[in-house]
């Protein structure tokens, strides 16, 4: 029995040394001095020279060891403030049936992102893209009574979307790390409850992951529902941009941000029409510069095709903005009750034939077959230059009301750095930034069309009230070394580095310093630290540029100190290197660890 339990312990012991050691000379790894040619942004070729991911495919990666032990972290983070606030985690089949998705009516919605396969006997699936459906599928088969309620699960899986532009690396791939959680309530109330729950859950996760973040107000897009912010984490890198006010507290995307109109005054009076000739006039800058007004003054014209469900041609949208304005295509899809996939550019000469638009000088007057979308400002200036329908020609004192007026109108239009706030009128600043988590109201959009329902105290059906909560876990490790690294490699902060201590032997063939540094390997690991030994026999300075590379937090070099126990000291992220007693160092190195993990 004795004998037994001794072993056990042991072996414990022993497999545990294992978990939270490495020696180089064993691990699995390559890591590469060239630049890759396909990686542009520091985390994609950061995460390929340091070995850490390998491209299979476009869009499409496999984790080595190191980077692998960071998504861990990353998910552990996770798992660990998800579980405090009380959601508990499953695991779904990433491959779900076309026939839920046909009942949200989303099987269409999704478009060619979505990642359709058959079975043998024709069945339609789809790699999941999210997981909205399946939840929903479970609570109305698994709840129904108002005990039950509220509830949150979720999930880490690897998601599917065939992305138009894969790029950057983990930072927009077709194969990718997500939690995904779903919140299921009685009420509003409850989901605004759970919503804001989430909403801190997130910020603790980022922070822990040792991000510098925002969360901003966000559009829906095509998951839905009424309300919904997305966690950036800030980089000039980042594919969203954000909006937000110093003197108050709005921050949206620029997607979701209101834009304030401008009005003419008061007392401007409608002036007649009045058609000029202006040739070669094709961009508002030309015809302002040409007619001498400036581009406040004019309407600038956006030309679209738009398709049906069946992805056919379906008609044509114009839209006219403020020409000093651009255009927001999300606020203009949503405007025209379709999606992302459902409109692309017209072709000029193609519209020209069907609606009487002239490229380079369409305006509003005298369209025909297409749905005209009116930016809300336009309905408050006056006498303002638009495109004549005509080639050459333009007319000014164009006026709504007066002399046109459209079948939608609405904020089209896209609030830029320095225009006043929508809230409080103060100059507004923007930011580039990478979308690592969204959250949403669902409502019952999901509820209401799948019938997800529970009785409630008076034994009558009311409709489920759902939120949903994702993380790019993937993403959010690119998005972590682009805010940390430097010329040279990776600066990984201590929660999510793969190792917290590297020791660097700078002769393994030397035995003094060999001793040392497994001494104080030993001991580090007895602390329950995880140290990477770097004890292969090659050149010092690979040995170093290894290091630079793979960004582990505390570096310890080894060296001709050994024999007086004195070894180099130095953290990934300073310049300055200290010489410490070997003792010393494994106290500042426990110490600095347990402060920062
Ligand atoms: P994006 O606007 O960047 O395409 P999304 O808004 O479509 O993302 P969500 O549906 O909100 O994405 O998914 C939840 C999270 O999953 C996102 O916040 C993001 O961090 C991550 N994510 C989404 N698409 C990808 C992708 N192609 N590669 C890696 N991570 C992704
Ligand atoms: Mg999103």
């Amino acid at each position: 029995m004795e004998e037994t339990k001794k072993y056990d312990k042991q072996s414990i012991h022993e497999s545990r040394k294992r978990d939270y050691t490495m020696r180089l000379s064993k691990m699995h790894l390559k890591t590469l001095r060239e630049v890759p040619n396909e990686a542009e942004l520091a985390s994609h070729i950061l995460l390929l020279r340091g070995g850490m991911i390998r491209k299979l495919a476009s869009g499409i990666y496999g984790y080595m060891p190191l980077g692998w032990r960071s998504i861990r972290k990353i998910e552990n983070i996770i798992r660990e403030e998800m579980d405090k606030s009380g959601s508990q985690e499953v695991l779904m089949s990433a491959i779900q049936p076309a026939e839920l998705w046909q009942e949200s009516k989303r099987w269409f919605v999704y478009g060619p992102e979505m990642w359709r396969v058959k079975d043998r006997h024709e069945r339609e699936f789809c790699l999941g893209p999210t997981h909205e459906e399946i939840f929903t599928d479970i609570v109305r088969n698994e709840i129904s009574s108002h005990r039950q309620l509220p509830v949150n699960l979720y999930q880490i899986q690897t998601k599917y979307r065939d992305e138009a532009r894969p790029r950057f690396g983990l930072m927009r791939s077709r194969e990718f790390i997500m939690k995904d959680a779903y919140s299921f309530d009685k009420d509003e109330e409850g989901l605004d409850e759970s919503y804001k729950k989430m909403y801190e859950t997130y910020e603790r996760i980022f922070t822990r992951c040792g991000l510098t973040f925002r969360a901003v107000e966000a559009d829906t897009g095509a998951i839905g529902g009424s309300n919904s912010h997305e966690f950036t984490a800030i980089s000039e890198v980042g594919e969203s941009e954000i909006t937000y006010c110093n003197a108050c507290k709005m921050a949206a995307t620029t997607e979701k941000a209101e834009v304030a109109d401008e009005c003419s005054e008061e007392d401007v009076k409608e002036i007649p029409l009045e058609k000029i000739y202006t040739p070669n006039t094709k961009t508002i800058a030309e015809v302002a510069q040409y007619l001498d007004i400036d581009e406040k003054k004019t309407i600038k014209a956006l030309l679209f095709v738009t398709h049906n469900d069946q992805g056919e041609k379906s008609g044509y949208a114009i839209a006219f903005i403020r020409g000093d304005r651009e255009l927001n295509e999300v606020k203009l899809i949503n405007a025209l009750g379709i999606h992302e996939h459902q409109i692309e550019f017209a072709d000029e000469a193609e519209i020209a034939d069907a609606t009487g638009a002239v490229g380079g000088f369409t305006g509003p007057i005298g369209l025909v077959n297409c749905t005209v979308v009116i930016d809300s400002e336009l309905t408050k200036l006056k006498n303002l230059c638009a495109g004549a329908n005509e080639k050459n020609y333009h007319i000014k004192n164009v006026n709504y009301g007066r002399d046109y007026k459209g079948d939608i109108i609405a904020d089209i239009k896209t609030l830029k750095a320095n225009d006043p706030c929508p809230k409080c009128g103060a100059p507004v600043k923007h930011a580039r930034g990478i979308e690592v988590g969204q959250v949403f109201k669902l409502g019952t959009k999901y509820s209401d069309s799948m019938g997800a329902v529970y009785k409630d105290e008076n034994q009558k059906d009311k409709p489920i009230v759902m939120g949903s909560y994702g993380i790019g876990v993937s993403r959010t490790l690119a998005a972590i070394i682009e805010q940390n690294h430097d010329e040279n490699g990776i600066i990984w902060p201590m929660p999510v580095a793969p190792y917290e201590v590297m020791i660097t032997v700078v002769k393994v063939k030397d035995d003094v310093q060999m001793e040392l540094a497994e001494k104080m390997y030993d001991e580090l690991v007895e602390a329950g630290i995880e140290v990477l030994l770097d004890d292969r026999d090659e050149r010092v300075g690979v040995k170093f540029k290894d290091a630079d590379l793979l960004g582990v937090p505390i570096r310890i070099t080894v060296g001709k100190g050994a024999t007086n126990k004195l070894v180099e000291y130095k953290l990934r992220r300073d310049v300055e290197k200290v010489e410490l007693h070997m003792e010393e160092a494994i106290e500042k190195a426990k110490k600095t660890v347990l402060k920062e993990r």
